[in-house]
């Protein structure tokens, strides 16, 4: 999703009462002999070092907060109604219990004035009702026959959603360096999280979500305005395919079927695991180190404990 203005000032890190150290050391070169330069750079690096390990020791799990705010558009009563009664931030809550952060994140659902999006901004992700509604209305009237349900269509894709903006807030406030573009990263961060649920949820989850990104794609042939190609975000029809590709290289049995009926063309499956690979090697060096392992095992519990009930009431429109 789009997010607006993101704050990166942590990433030149904030050292408390002392003045922007990249501004100060800027302001020093010229005017400086070499080794005062030298020991002001010293200082300021051990000062960085401080901050960082500060920012850590002060990281802690359970540090999600919720919020449904009231509605502002009268149409989108019963979505804030259902997901309040349904107890779905709750949920979320649980499953983003275990990372270790070092202050509160908020996952708040609200009114945007038509716009149809969600962002992550101050420790705040927004997803908007508009966007919530859009998943809904898009949403077959049946059953899929790949065995995805109705519900799936739109469960996944607001999960999607929250992982995604999740991993621009873990990014940004444990200072993960992101090689390649942050939204292509937020993607893969999702999937990945994703697949952490037990088999059949996860299946449900990530084809549940491509089937909102192949909405874009109607069929073999697209025509998009040349701007479409500078958007931050890779088109949707490559958001499916990120995420059908990671879900296949995790689990080539598991999703046998999306190359088998070219949901994913062969080509690109052949290079799945070792993107598969990749991910869950900078997931592993990156984000492991900031998540409660004992809290991590029970979150497909957690799951488990609520879908059904939510997969119910979303079985038909
Ligand atoms: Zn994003």
């Amino acid at each position: 999703m789009k997010k607006p203005v993101f704050c990166l000032a942590l990433a030149t890190v904030d050292c408390g009462s002392a003045s922007d150290p990249q501004t100060a050391s800027r302001r020093a070169v010229p005017r400086r002999p070499a080794a005062f330069v030298a020991l002001l750079t010293a200082i300021l690096l051990a000062m960085i070092d401080c901050t960082s390990a500060d920012a850590a020791s002060k990281s802690k799990a359970n540090q999600i907060r919720y919020e449904y705010a009231p509605p502002k558009n009268p149409e989108h009563q019963a979505i804030h109604d259902q997901m309040k009664q349904g107890r779905a931030l709750e949920t979320l809550q649980k499953l983003l219990s275990p990372l270790l952060l070092p202050y509160p994140l908020a996952l708040k659902v609200a009114g945007c004035d038509g716009v149809k999006n969600a962002w992550y901004n101050d420790e705040v992700i927004t997803v908007c009702y508009e966007l919530l509604a859009d998943f809904l209305k898009n949403a077959p009237k049946q059953d899929l026959p790949i065995g995805i349900s109705r519900a799936d269509t739109i469960l996944g894709p607001v999960l999607d959603t929250f992982l995604h903006e999740t991993g621009h807030a873990v990014f940004h406030m444990l200072q993960i360096p992101v090689l390649g573009r942050e939204e292509d990263a937020a993607d893969q961060f999702s999937a990945f999280i994703t697949l952490r649920l037990s088999k059949d949820e996860a299946r449900r989850m990530i084809l549940g979500s491509a089937y909102q990104y192949q909405l874009h794609m109607p069929g073999p042939q697209v025509t998009v305005p040349i701007q479409a190609f500078s958007d931050e975000h890779s088109l949707p029809a490559q958001r499916a395919y990120i995420i059908l590709c990671i879900a296949y290289g995790s689990d080539k049995k598991l999703f046998s079927d999306i190359v088998e009926k070219d949901f994913l063309p062969k080509e690109r499956a052949e290079s799945c695991e070792g993107e598969y690979e990749d991910l869950a090697f900078a997931m592993t060096k990156l984000i492991s180190p900031h998540i409660d392992k004992r809290l991590a095992r029970k979150v497909n519990e957690v799951w488990v404990q609520t879908v059904s009930t939510r997969r119910a009431r979303l079985a038909r429109p």
